[in-house]
Order: structure tokens, then C-alpha cells, then sequence
């Protein structure tokens, strides 16, 4: 094993400490010890395992002439150190500043313990303790220094698309299970060679027990293969792919979480092939550049946005897209913003580092919302017919995750889509959770297991609309409760009675005996957004697409007084929402913003068969007057307050949007239509009425004037962009009022804001910048998602809390 130990004499130390030059070792030994000699043991808590943290206090130790030791627990690092008082203080001072990128220190407990006299300082392997339990690090992208040597033409990584040392590399997308070793990953079939295990065993060199360490002598290789499978000879497979590229083909591309499908972004006609191809015609591609300097080229991009695109996990960020960027108007039809991104893994590196290649989409192999494929053999089978040709490996993608994307939302990055980089790193919870499992809801599902004071959220998996999508979630529960060890207690789902999660978790929690909790989707989200900030008591506004009501009606536009203090946090009382309106056609609604639109001005008291209205809906008066029946007969219509609907009728008669193509797409257009209007306009007017809290009943948020106000705009010819802003105004005015009088009520200053709509950027500023100049605190998402990605952690949080509770009354 240990290949760099030849000497018998060193055969001691072999399985407690690794072999050091002897100039450190020497240096390692403290001065014969004078004044005050102390001896301390640190229990460092957080993402310490798998990022290079042993080593790295290694070196500390020795640089400040200290002993002792260090090595894994089952909850992160235990470290014993020993020397003078002033020495000790300036390694506990680094220890924090100076910690591994990937590292993140949560805890240290420091207890004083009597000195040993020692005179070195060494690692203990992980086998030693015999009760490891390694948390599995998350994806990082390749490292400053990884970089410099794939480019460096005497290095002997030149070129090679696996390089990667402990601070970068992939971690969960190749691990099947804990501990974190390199038997347990994708890796093992890989055996280092003589020089990669060397630098896997020294301490101090940055690749000591890097997991997925790797050479072109020992490591995966990259080949190129056609749509039938059959492998196209190419003696460098790298640049026949770009040539392809430019040639305007599509490739896919074999990533760290799944295959990409790119193409060159500025070729018009090669997007629109791939659009056809996937049948996906206007949803958003993301689109990979070179470096920032190319970011810039094609975005307008604020400090904050450029800091965003260069974090460790790389994530899309949405940023304004330059008029003259030379990017396809196909890649973001419709939309100011573009979804751009920097290569994260040596493989992009190569594709770039050629000054040929322009931006390239690189959007997630799958078809409409299926998982991404992962597979090299799964690839060829569902994407033969989208791809002209594959760029393939050999080092295999154990765990499916996306790209995350993210958005400078109101001056803070906000999470859009949280996968790869942020996968599988906890988010605290304020109170301590019994085991569980939060399945979380119908779209965009993210599932979260909760255990102590943290919950574990899974990548991204899409929409839970079908067998794909179930076996997807079965999958990466069950690595993520082996990568954790955590055995549910109890299950949590959405409060929707129809959800294939609904149903997929009474089965699961049935065939354990575990009990279930079922938690009101609105509630989710604001107890998310209170628990991100450690909040007890606030106001919630959770704007969102719909979620199933305590009333079994559809909610979207709630105003929720919820409580986070213990035996009330499994309540919320609803105290104004959105006005009732009828969704024509249930689910197809959604689909067909026209027909909210209809439901709406239906609503609002216009006679929806009117000529104008007609002409203002774009449909044909036959299928208006069957849509008209079926509110008035009550069928297949339900009532709805969902916000998001909303966005969609305005958007549907505003710009003509009758039909979508990809969830909330008219109300993206309609935030993107007001993107350079001012703040500052007049809102429509949305007046309150009907509140009655002593007797439990909500204020209503009226919209007839709201609809008279668009209309008469709309025939005086005033701007669409002004239309847009005057919504997002009157919105954001009436929640404000809303909350002002639940102030009233109950003295609450604290608001929460939570929901899919908050993903809007306009609407997040107009409602914060409101809610401050009426004195009130504002809380809004950073670590979760506002939207359904953030809802399994929302659910976790109630669950506990009720849990908590029944525990306490016995
Ligand atoms: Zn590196
Ligand atoms: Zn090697």
C-alpha cells in the first residue's frame, strides 16, 4: 500500500504517520519546551473530511513548531496539540483564516488536557480509529494551481482531462458510499501509478489522499464515439470534438454530473437544430465561456455577479446579456438575461483553452425534464438521435446532478437551482430534528433527511411526474441516507393529496411503520425562510405558482403569521391572500395562460365574451364560451390565489402570451418586459377588504381595479414595459399593505418572504425596499431556494417542530 515507505525503518510508522522529507520532521519538533507548555484537543466540526484539512494542519503544526496530532471522527476532525501559549494562539488564529477552500469550519470545541511531552506532530489514518464515518465533499471546480499544470506543457498533466488535487476535483458525483476513500468512489478501478501514489501518500504535497487522483499513465482516458456507439478514431479526441463544434454540430459532452449537449452559442442555425432536436423551443440554454474576460463580452455583469460566476461551485448565474453579444437570439428567446457560465472541470478547460472556440450552450443532456443522462451507454440510447457525436470517458458518474444556477436577486445571490457544488453540504436547522425524511413537492422536487441540527438536501431532480423521475429520487435517497447514515423516523410530504410524492411517501413510511406528517405547501416556505435567519415569529409573504390549500383551494398569494418557537411552530394562521379566481381546465391552465387570463377578468366582473376581451385573450370565441360554461357550472375549475397564475393572466393579455413552454415562462417575460422601467411608478391600485381576524377570517386582495387599470392602459396605447412595471408596483404595494395590517393585528415587524415569485427580481426589490419603509425587518432566502427546491427543508423544519412537540405532551 504505502509504496513510498521502502525503508525498514520507517515501518513503524506506517498506518500513524506518513513519511515526511526529514528537513520538516526536524522542524516539527518543538524547541525543548520553556515557560508555559499547554496541551489542547480541538473537535472540529463542518466540512472538514475529503478537503485537504489534515494536511493543511499539518503544515500549520509544523510552521509553528508545535506536536501533537490530527486525524478524522465520525462528525469531522479531532486535533491534539501541544506547545508554548503564544504558539498555540497564533495555530487556533489559522486554523480559521487560513482553512482549505473547500473547508468550511462550523464548530471547534477546545478543551485543555495535561501535556505529553510530545515532539512531533502526525496524522492518524482514518483506519486507525476504526469508527470513521466521512461525510462525502461536494463537486469543486479545477483549482488555480490544477489549471496552471493542464497548460504547462512540461507538466506531466499537460493536457490531461482528469487532473485534480485535494482542493478540486469531483467528490459526491463519484462516490457510491461512505467513507469517502478511494475504493469507495468511481476511482477504484483506476490504480495510481508508482509517482501518483507518492504524491497520495506525502503530506505535504497537494494531491496527499486527493481520492480521485489520477495521471495520463494510470488514470480514465477520453475517446470520441458515433451516434451507433462505434468508437471514431481520432488521435486527439478533444480537438476533433471542437472541430465538430465549429463545424456546427452537436455534441455531448461527458461532464462531472452528467452528459452536457453543446454547440457552438453564436451559430443560429445549430441551436435551432438542437432546440428541434430536443423538442424544446424556448426555454433558456446556458451558455459556457471561456473565462471572465468572455463573460464580460457577452453580459453586463456587477462585482457581485462576476464573484458569483468564479465561486467553487460554478454555477449558471442569469445576468443581463449585452445587445451586441453575438450569442444566437434562440439560445434565450424573449428573455434581457442570459444563463452563463465558467468551465469547472479540466475537460472544458481543453475545449476553451483553443482560441477557436466561441461561447458554447451547454445545457443538461436529457429530454424536457427526464433526469440527465449519466451513463456512457444510457447517453448513446437517449440521445443517438439529438447528438452528432459523443466525447466520452471512462471514469464513471455515480450520482446524477445538474448545474445549480443562481441569480443576484435584490443584492444577494439567491439560489435558483441547487446541484452540483452545493450537493451534499447541510444547511442548519434551528432546533434539534429527529431523523426524517421531507419529500418535498411535485416540481422541481429536491427531498431533504433531517438529523440534529441539520438537513441534508439532495441535488435537484426535476419534475416528479413520472416513473423516470420517481426512480431518479429512489436512487439518490437511498445514497444519501447511506452517505449520512440516517434511518428515517418519520416522513414528511406536501399536503396535496395527488402528488406522486404524496403518495410515494405514505407507501414508503407505511412499509417501515413510520409515522407521516403532511405539511401546507406555503407554510413550508415561509418556515424555510424563518429558519434560514434563526427567526421565531414573523409575518410570511410566500408568493408562488400553487400549492394545496388548508382549504383544499389552490393557494399562491398568502399572507401567514408563522411561529418558529417551539410548540407553535407546527401552526400558521393565514391572514390575507390574493382574491379567488376561477382556473378554467385545472393543470391545462397552467400550461395555457390565456385561459387564467379569461378566469381572471372573468372574475373581475368583464363579460369574457365581449369582442375586446375576446381579441384581448386571442382565442376563438367558440372555446372562450366552453370556458365560460365551465366556470359557471363549477367544472374541472378550481379556485386559485396563486400569485404566479396571476403573473400569467397579466402576461397573457398583456403580451400575448397564451401558451408556455417551460414553467413560469410568461411571468419571466413580463418581469423581463419592465427590466428598464423605474421603480418608481404608479402602481395599480389593489385595494383590501374583508378582514376579520378576531374571527379567523383573511383579508382579500381585490384585482378588479387592477384588471380595469390594464385595460384602460392597454387601449391608451401606454407601454407594454410600463404596463409590466405598474404590476410588479401594485403587487408588491398590496403585500405591503397586507403585511402592515397584520402588524396591526398581532405587532409582528418581522416579514419572510418566500415562494417561486421571489425568484423575480423586480418583484424581491419592490417588496423589500416597500416593507423597510414601513419599518418592518426583511428576511429573505440565502441558503435555500425560495422557490419548490427550498420546500423538502421547510417541511423538515415543521416536522420537527410537531414532532418535538407530541414528544414533549408524551
Ligand atoms: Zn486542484
Ligand atoms: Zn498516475
Amino acid at each position: 500500500m504505502h509504496k513510498s515507505h521502502p525503508k525498514p525503518e520507517e515501518k513503524q510508522l506506517e498506518g500513524r504517520e506518513p513519511k515526511l522529507p526529514e528537513g520538516q520532521r526536524r522542524e516539527g519538533k518543538p524547541e525543548k519546551p520553556e515557560g508555559l507548555l499547554r496541551r489542547e484537543r480541538y473537535e472540529v466540526r463542518g466540512v472538514v473530511q475529503g478537503v485537504g484539512f489534515r494536511p493543511f494542519v499539518f503544515r500549520l503544526a509544523l510552521e509553528e513548531g508545535l506536536a501533537g496530532s490530527i486525524g478524522n471522527d465520525t462528525g469531522g476532525v479531532t486535533i491534539e496539540i501541544e506547545g508554548p501559549t503564544e504558539r498555540m494562539e497564533a495555530f487556533r488564529r489559522r486554523l480559521q483564516a487560513e482553512a482549505p477552500p473547500l473547508s468550511r469550519i462550523d464548530s471547534i470545541v477546545v478543551r485543555e488536557t495535561p501535556p505529553r511531552w510530545e515532539k512531533e506532530f502526525h496524522i492518524i489514518a482514518s483506519d486507525a480509529t476504526g469508527q470513521v464515518s466521512t461525510g462525502i465533499p461536494a463537486d469543486a471546480a479545477t483549482c488555480a494551481d490544477c489549471l496552471r499544470e493542464l497548460l504547462s506543457p512540461n507538466d506531466r498533466r499537460y493536457r490531461y482531462p482528469f487532473l485534480n488535487c485535494t482542493n478540486c476535483g469531483p467528490r459526491f458525483t463519484i462516490t457510491r458510499r461512505i467513507p469517502y476513500d478511494r475504493p469507495q468512489t468511481s476511482m477504484a478501478r483506476f490504480k495510481m501509478c508508482a509517482a501518483c501514489q507518492a504524491e497520495y501518500d506525502d503530506p505535504t504535497n497537494r494531491r496527499f489522499h486527493a481520492q480521485p487522483n489520477a495521471c495520463p499513465v494510470c488514470g480514465p482516458r477520453v475517446w470520441l464515439v458515433s451516434p451507433n456507439g462505434t468508437e471514431i478514431p481520432s488521435g486527439d479526441p478533444v480537438t476533433a470534438a471542437i472541430n465538430r463544434l465549429l463545424a456546427g454540430e452537436i455534441m455531448a459532452i461527458k461532464g462531472i454530473g452528467g452528459f452536457h449537449l453543446a454547440v457552438d452559442a453564436t451559430n443560429e442555425a445549430a441551436v435551432m437544430r438542437l432546440r428541434e432536436r430536443k423538442h424544446r423551443y424556448s426555454k433558456p440554454l446556458a451558455v459556457m465561456v471561456r473565462d471572465l474576460d468572455a463573460a464580460r463580452a457577452i453580459c453586463e455583469l456587477t462585482s457581485e455577479e462576476e464573484a458569483l460566476l468564479q465561486t467553487i461551485p460554478r454555477p449558471i448565474v442569469l445576468a443581463r446579456r449585452r445587445a451586441d453579444c453575438g450569442i444566437a437570439e434562440s439560445v434565450a428567446p424573449g428573455i434581457p438575461w442570459l444563463g452563463v457560465f465558467l468551465p469547472y472541470a479540466p475537460l472544458q478547460h481543453l475545449l476553451f483553452a483553443d482560441p477557436r472556440v466561441h461561447p458554447l450552450v451547454m445545457t443538461s443532456a436529457n429530454l424536457s425534464e427526464e433526469p440527465i443522462a449519466i451513463d456512457n451507454d444510457e447517453a448513446l440510447a437517449r440521445l443517438h438521435h439529438i447528438a452528432d457525436a459523443f466525447l466520452m470517458h471512462d471514469r464513471e458518474i455515480l450520482q446524477r446532478c445538474d448545474d445549480s444556477v443562481m441569480a443576484l436577486v435584490d443584492g444577494a445571490p439567491q439560489l435558483i437551482r441547487r446541484a452540483r457544488g452545493f450537493v451534499p453540504l447541510s444547511v442548519s436547522l434551528p432546533f434539534d430534528s429527529p431523523p426524517l425524511l421531507a419529500v418535498g413537492g411535485h416540481l422541481k422536487n429536491v427531498f431533504a433527511l433531517g438529523r440534529g441540527r441539520f438537513a441534508y438536501q439532495s441535488q435537484h431532480l426535476g419534475d416528479l411526474e413520472n416513473v423516470t423521475g420517481l426512480d431518479f429520487f429512489r436512487e439518490a435517497l437511498q445514497h444519501l441516507m447511506h452517505t449520512f447514515e440516517i434511518e428515517p423516523e418519520a416522513v414528511v410530504h406536501d399536503l396535496h393529496p395527488g402528488y406522486l410524492s404524496t403518495s410515494w411517501a405514505r407507501e414508503w413510511a407505511a412499509e417501515r411503520g413510520l409515522p407521516v406528517i403532511a405539511v401546507q405547501h406555503h407554510h413550508a416556505h415561509i418556515a424555510a425562510c424563518m429558519a434560514e435567519h434563526g427567526v421565531n415569529e414573523a409575518i410570511g409573504l410566500a408568493l408562488d405558482g400553487t400549492g394545496y390549500g388548508a382549504d383544499g383551494r389552490i393557494w399562491g398569494g398568502e399572507v401567514l403569521i408563522c411561529w418558529l418557537d417551539g410548540l407553535d411552530s407546527a401552526k400558521f394562521e393565514r391572514v390575507a391572500h390574493l382574491d379567488y379566481v376561477p382556473m378554467p381546465g385545472g393543470e391545462a391552465a397552467i400550461r395555457e395562460p390565456w385561459r387564467m387570463a379569461l378566469g381572471a377578468l372573468h372574475a373581475a366582473g368583464f363579460d369574457v365574451e365581449s369582442p375586446d376581451v375576446i381579441a384581448l385573450l386571442g382565442a376563438k370565441p367558440k372555446k372562450v364560451r366552453v370556458l365560460r360554461r365551465m366556470i359557471d357550472r363549477e367544472l374541472n375549475t378550481p379556485l386559485t390565489s396563486s400569485c404566479g397564475r396571476l403573473f400569467d393572466a397579466v402576461a397573457a393579455v398583456v403580451l400575448g402570451r397564451g401558451v408556455v413552454d417551460y414553467g413560469a415562462q410568461a411571468a419571466i417575460e413580463l418581469e423581463g418586459l419592465a427590466v428598464d422601467e423605474p421603480d418608481e411608478t404608479s402602481p395599480y391600485a389593489v385595494p383590501i377588504t374583508g378582514s376579520d381576524l378576531k374571527r379567523h377570517i383573511p383579508a382579500r386582495i381585490t384585482l378588479n381595479l387592477l384588471w380595469e387599470g390594464i385595460l384602460e392602459d392597454l387601449r391608451d396605447g401606454v407601454s407594454k414595459a410600463q404596463i409590466a412595471a405598474r404590476f410588479h408596483g401594485a403587487i408588491a404595494t398590496a403585500f405591503v399593505q397586507a403585511a402592515s395590517s397584520a402588524r396591526s393585528a398581532t405587532g409582528i415587524r418581522s416579514v419572510a418572504l418566500s415562494g417561486g415569485c421571489l425568484h423575480n427580481r423586480r418583484l424581491a426589490r419592490l417588496l423589500r425596499t416597500g416593507l423597510e419603509a414601513n419599518g418592518f425587518q426583511v428576511y429573505q432566502h440565502r441558503n435555500v431556494s425560495p422557490g419548490d427546491g427550498g420546500l423538502s427543508y421547510g417541511q423538515a423544519i415543521v416536522a420537527a417542530a410537531i414532532l418535538t412537540k407530541r414528544k414533549a405532551e408524551g
